[in-house]
């Protein structure tokens, strides 16, 4: 029996009850995973609790065919361990998700992590008690635990959004999510396809499903930028030479806005003539991934820049599709990079093929969907299986589906009814001894995830170090910090292009809920802001000392 496999089982086995530990992680990601590791580097006794029935998180959810992380593998990863840097190998220059799986498991045995994960608990109420100083946690499974400490590690893209679709309930085929994918074998076969979305899920998995479908129809309500990954496999020299000198590349990451190691922008694309700009974005396109986005550096500051891009990537999309309408339909005319980039791998080349059809739902939205089908304007299209690549509630979805209950008994859902408020993104006033890793209010998913998560636990860890050492026995944000820090990061965002088109970045793809921006757009200044604050003896928090609680 495989350790995970050994783990799952005692969670069924263990008895229900009140269980004490010094810390409860939410979520067995790349985050929760590293913090369950730092916590018993400080001594700490953690348990993570895990909804579902294995670790990595947003890799162990996504399974659809294609699904592949947009960052290049040797920057995608963890640094904290050389070892465990050096040993792992990399097949491809953008791993798949059953790599990244196979890294978050290894991960996990190499550290000996999968002991304290409870797998198959769903968290959903957190509850403060002054008295005590102390989390209350309960499980939809009726486990409950006590903790000093609450960290959240539940992700920025967990929580799934299935939009009210008329009908959608009726439909009698294969109804599927992208970010629920089933784990066994989804064959697309001989069967009429249909997709609802055209963001990042979509576009890796419509290539694939093309393939082997007998006929696959595209639902695209807004269409997306999308740029080539160049995908290939990792030669050996390549990676021996990145790991020879791995610190290198890890320290010109930290500089970059992204926090990914790509050629720095040098001028700003207003600064130089058309023919040079179009050699710029030309090397950017041969060069493949998100690098697009620095390849100067006004291209999310200045509308005209952006819009010369967006003019070279709609020119890119003519030339690869054939049917010209078709190529019209799929090409954007927002702002590139207000929604996040999509990277792919032969997407727009799929539209040539016979078997598949772009639907267009800026003419005619749906109009129900039926058993056997869905209903556009007065058109019925046959499909034996519907995906939905609808996206995420992202950021705070996650969050506000447990009921957490602060100090004065409110919960975070109703604090945040006008938008998220933290402070730094990691700490939240009114809810003392609870840590958010890559919150709202922090750089999370405009940079590379790993990294990011790193600094976050790392900042954690030092500060529940000090208390510790300090003999305090309760840090919460304060009010005035907080709402400093969120001005602070509105006007940021605000004095980018960011806010000016609809996407989950703002919580636009989610009816009712608050537009506000919610990544911090601050990255890497972000970092030193972090640590300032700690070297200020955690400056913007209140500490209570143990003696007066
Ligand atoms: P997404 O980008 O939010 O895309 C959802 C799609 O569903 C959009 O095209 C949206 O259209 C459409 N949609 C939603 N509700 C609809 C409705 N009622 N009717 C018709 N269309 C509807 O979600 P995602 O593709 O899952 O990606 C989310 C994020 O996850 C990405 O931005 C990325 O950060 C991350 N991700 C990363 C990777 C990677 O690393 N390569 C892969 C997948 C996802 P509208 O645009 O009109 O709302």
């Amino acid at each position: 029996m495989s350790q995970r496999q050994k783990a799952s089982k005692d969670t069924n086995t263990q008895p229900p009850g009140v269980m004490s530990v010094d810390v409860i992680v939410v979520g067995a990601g790349f985050a929760g995973l590293y913090m369950l590791h730092r916590l018993r580097g400080i001594g700490l006794k953690a348990i993570v609790l895990e909804r579902g029935l294995g670790v990595g998180g947003t890799w162990y959810w996504n399974r659809y065919p294609g699904a592949r992380c947009d960052v290049e593998s040797l920057q995608y990863s963890y640094q904290f361990s050389d070892e465990l840097q050096q040993d792992w190998i990399w097949t491809e220059r953008y791993a798949a998700q059953p790599e990244l799986l196979s890294y978050a498991n290894h991960v996990a045995e190499r550290f000996d992590l999968f002991r304290d994960i409870r797998f198959g608990l769903t968290v959903t109420s957190a509850t403060f008690d002054e008295t005590l100083t102390c989390w209350s946690i309960e499980t939809s499974e009726g486990f409950s635990f006590q903790a000093r400490y609450c960290i959240m590690a539940t992700g920025c893209l967990s929580m799934i959004n299935r939009p009210e679709i008329k009908g959608v309930e009726r439909f009698g085929g294969e109804l599927l999510h992208t970010g629920d994918w089933p784990h066994g074998d989804v064959s697309f076969r001989g069967k009429r396809v249909g997709i609802i979305g055209t963001g990042s899920s979509a576009i890796q998995s419509i290539p694939i499903i093309a393939r082997s479908a007998n006929h696959l129809t595209v639902f695209q309500r807004t269409p997306n930028y999308v740029v080539p990954a160049h995908n290939a496999p990792l030669a050996p020299d390549v990676q021996a030479a990145v790991k020879a000198d791995y610190p290198a590349l890890r320290a010109r990451a930290k500089t970059r806005r992204n926090g990914i190691d790509f050629p720095a922008p040098t001028t700003s694309a207003m600064a130089v003539t058309e023919a040079e700009r179009e050699a710029v974005f030309e090397n950017r396109w041969a060069l493949g991934g998100l690098s697009f986005m620095t390849a100067f550096d006004d291209l999310l500051v200045d509308k005209r820049a952006n819009d010369s891009l967006a003019n070279f990537i709609r020119r890119k999309i003519r030339a690869a599709v054939e049917n010209p309408e078709t190529a019209d339909r799929l090409c954007p005319d927002s702002i590139v990079g207000c929604k996040r980039l999509c990277v792919d791998i032969g997407y727009y080349e799929t539209f040539n093929r016979t078997n598949v059809d772009l639907v267009d739902l800026r003419d005619q939205p749906i109009d129900t969907v039926t058993d056997d089908g869905i209903i556009v304007g007065c058109k019925h299209i046959p499909l034996d299986m519907l995906i939905l690549a609808t996206g995420f509630d992202a950021m705070t979805g996650a969050l506000n589906r447990i009921a957490i209950r602060g100090r004065s008994g409110e919960t975070l859902k109703s604090k945040w009814t006008n938008g998220p408020k933290t402070y730094l993104g990691l700490a939240i006033a009114d809810f003392p001894n609870l840590f958010v890793i890559t919150g709202p209010g922090s750089p999370s998913v405009l940079t590379n995830m790993l990294p990011t998560i790193e600094q976050h636990v790392d900042w954690i860890t030092d500060c529940l170090r000090y208390l510790d050492e300090q003999e305090i026995a309760q840090i919460e944000a304060t009010a005035e910090a907080e709402a400093t820090w969120v001005d602070h990061v509105n006007a940021v965002a605000g004095g980018l292009l960011y806010p000016q088109c609809n996407s989950w970045y703002l919580g636009a793809n989610i009816p009712g809920k608050p537009r506000v921006f919610m990544p911090y757009p601050g990255f890497p200044p972000y970092v030193e802001t972090c640590a300032k604050v700690a070297r200020h003896g955690y400056e913007g928090f209140a500490l209570t000392p143990n003696a007066s609680v």
